[in-house]
């Protein structure tokens, strides 16, 4: 976890065997990102691969060095390639350690796991037959997760196994990128174009879509795939209104059955966008999910991230949206907002309750490069304390009203270095987010930003991404349809 800037070392000399060199550099970077190799205070290590076990030893100068002898990787369920992670996981675990001590950093709560999808690597642990004392032990020893988010990773694990179907590619999930909002939040890092600017874009882009909703149905027609999820981000898709999101309804209703699938989902985050005859066209096209997605409760906070709405606005689409009775709503909140304390979270948090959704997304907020917030990368991630305080309360509080978690992600310059975390009533767990996020399920991207996921039998995915902006789309449409028509039909081929 990186610490402010100006505290942060500027270089390091690494002294490491050729073939580690890049693991060291790595773990380093992971820590301080602007770093460089060039000068500086002499991190050393070492590594004795034997018969006996992985000896690795880390040194940095006149600071305590980390010994470490790891005797369990001999043991019968590892392989040969086991055996070559171990010791970079090792090497991860001595330098962070090292560094951490070092410059008095506290360690992530997620402990050397760096990926956006760490419920992934449990999935592959039981898929191995390995027990939970096995994977428990692992996820201490090796990885060094805390206790807490361990607990938080088996109770997801547990819930997702269900979702996992035998054949990755039948069905499968198509998701459907708009790319475009009202206004773009203070935070945003996705394809989202703000309307005021961009409706001219729309139209093009809309064309364009229909010609790959058109184009990847026939092709799952083709080779009779079905369709389990259907799943409309972006973006907030309900930025597009009247006639151009009823016709993009029913060619996805004609082209991939979606108001037949197992799930139909449009996310609505901003409620500035549910009117009444919004909510009809979705009700009537056959949508059973929606999100509106307050973030926060507070309205000054609403103002300084640039959302363009009220809480009270939050709550009239709420009441509108229940006059529709759609089958699930989901709210998305966010810890870690500025100026926010753990009294504002709670507050929101509270308000939210108060409106019955039965899928609430609880996020850390994520800054990226491109967001307006960026200065405040360095100083988000150092905020442990006070994000496992509240995320902590939300578990607690969340779990009384019923909901428990069962899907969950990373991102990188995340509040507290923690995660988000989806809740969910029984029953309301939505299948599309954990088929996104395990990555056992082929998804198929169409629009703007979309990616699509082709999934392999022995789980390894080939990712395709669309452009995600709206006229690179519209002008390249016709290659676009061409290269994923081509990608998926030797994927299937294989
Ligand atoms: S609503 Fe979501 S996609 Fe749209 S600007 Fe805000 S964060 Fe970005």
């Amino acid at each position: 976890m990186p610490i402010p800037q100006q505290l942060q070392p500027k270089c390091f000399q690494i002294e490491a065997p050729p073939q580690f060199a890049a693991t060291v550099k790595g773990a380093v970077t992971s820590l301080f990102r602007t770093v460089d190799f060039t000068s500086g205070p002499v991190l050393a290590v070492a590594v004795k691969d034997t018969e006996a076990g992985i000896e690795a030893t880390v040194r940095l100068e006149r600071h305590q060095p980390w010994h470490h002898f790891d005797g369990e990787i001999t043991s019968p369920c590892y392989d040969q390639k086991d055996r070559e992670n171990r010791i970079k996981e090792r090497i991860r675990l001595g330098v962070k350690t090292v560094l951490c001590k070092a410059y008095g950093i506290p360690f992530s709560p997620w402990g050397i796991l760096v990926g956006v999808r760490p419920a992934k690597l449990v999935h592959r642990l039981i898929d191995r037959g390995f027990s939970r004392e096995k994977i428990t032990a692992i996820l201490t020893d090796v990885y060094a997760v805390s206790q807490s988010r361990q607990e938080l990773l088996l109770d997801v694990v547990d819930k997702q196994r269900r979702f996992f179907l035998p054949d990755v590619n039948n069905p499968v999930s198509v998701y459907v990128g708009i790319p475009f909002c009202p206004t773009r939040c203070g935070y945003c890092s996705f394809a989202a174009y703000p309307l005021e600017t961009h409706s001219h874009l729309v139209r093009g882009f809309i064309k364009a879509l229909h010609h790959e909703i058109e184009a990847v149905g026939e092709l799952l027609r083709k080779h009779r795939i079905k369709v389990q999820t259907v799943y409309l981000g972006g973006g907030t898709p309900t930025t597009i209104t009247g006639t151009d999101l009823s016709t993009l309804l029913e060619l996805l209703n004609k082209h991939f059955q979606a108001d037949q699938c197992e799930e139909y989902t449009v996310e609505a985050g901003r409620p500035e966008t549910l009117t009444r005859e919004t909510l009809a066209i979705l009700k009537t096209h056959g949508v059973q999910r929606i999100s509106i997605n307050p973030q926060t409760m507070r309205d000054r906070t609403l103002q300084l991230i640039g959302r363009g709405h009220t809480a009270d606005q939050i709550r009239e689409a709420f009441a509108r949206a229940a006059e529709y009775q759609f089958r699930h709503i989901n709210a998305d909140l966010i810890m870690g907002l500025p100026g926010e304390d753990e009294a504002d979270f709670a507050y929101s948090l509270e308000e939210i309750i108060k409106l019955n959704p039965d899928h609430i997304t609880v996020h850390s907020l994520a800054l990226k490069r491109a967001s307006s917030f960026r200065q405040n990368l360095e100083r988000l991630e150092l905020e442990q304390k006070r994000g496992e305080a509240m995320a902590r309360y939300a578990q607690e509080r969340l779990g009384k009203t019923g909901m428990q978690p069962y899907y969950l992600y990373r991102q990188r310059y995340i509040f507290g270095d923690l995660e988000n975390t989806g809740y969910a009533k029984p029953g309301a767990e939505s299948i599309y987010n954990v088929q996104m996020m395990e990555e056992r399920q082929t998804i198929v991207g169409l629009g703007g930003g979309a990616i699509t996921k082709l999934v392999s039998p022995d789980l390894s995915v080939a990712r395709h991404a669309n452009p995600k902006c709206p006229a690179t789309y519209g002008q390249q449409i016709s290659a676009i349809i061409a290269a994923k028509k081509y990608q998926i039909e030797r994927h299937l081929s294989v």
